[in-house]
């Protein structure tokens, strides 16, 4: 299956992500991961995201694609891929829309995971408090669930638009979200 999961920072998409990749056998494709792996890797091209993503800002649509063609090259993404944290805006649904079909991939589901603003504000501090991600201190929060309101929320109405979008309550134990995902897919595949 080739899926894309949407929600503000911290509503969960990096651990259901880690779980589905196990359940269906699926690449996980993180652009937030691509991006700090080439911040640490001090890459000319990390250099230029490192101070973006701090101030809680979206990293240029022609960085971010590249490194997302790049990693749909590779072979772990032939049965399929979930994609968590892109597209961010309706530049990048739309690029990403172009790339799918040039590698004749549709999309088989889109998966938006709700969660109220005052839940996220309290995950990423635990968050913050454990991994120590810059942008995960609450200032550069808030500023990320703005950037996501006026940016990436316009994106499920995309999808929304093209009767791929199932939205979900982001909000409980992991494994309570992982069954409401799963469920969702399994009706999306029986649809
Ligand atoms: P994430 O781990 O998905 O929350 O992403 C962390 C940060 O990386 C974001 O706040 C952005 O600065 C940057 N980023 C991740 N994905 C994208 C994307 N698709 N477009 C632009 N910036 C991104």
């Amino acid at each position: 299956m080739r899926i894309v999961l949407l929600g503000a920072p911290g509503s969960g998409k990096g651990t259901q992500a880690k779980r589905l990749k196990v359940e269906l056998g699926i690449a996980h494709i993180s652009t937030g991961d691509l991006l700090r792996a080439a911040v640490k890797a001090g890459s000319p091209l990390g250099l230029k995201a490192k101070a973006v993503m701090e101030a809680g800002q979206l990293v240029s649509d022609d960085i971010v694609l590249g490194l997302l063609e790049e990693r749909l090259a590779r072979p772990d993404t032939s049965q399929g891929f979930i994609l968590d944290g892109y597209p961010r805006n309706l530049a990048q649904a739309a690029a990403l829309d172009a790339l799918l079909v040039r590698l004749d991939q549709p999309l088989d589901a889109v998966v938006k995971l709700d969660v109220p603003d005052a839940d996220i504000i309290e995950r990423c501090k635990i968050r913050f408090e454990q991994e120590h991600r810059a942008d995960d201190n609450p200032e550069t929060v808030r500023k990320r669930l703005a950037v996501y309101a006026a940016q990436t929320a316009p994106v499920a109405d995309f999808y929304a638009g093209r009767g791929l979008l199932t939205a979900i309550d982001g909000v409980g134990g992991i494994e309570v979200i992982g069954e409401r995902l799963l469920a969702a897919l399994r009706t999306r595949a029986n649809a």
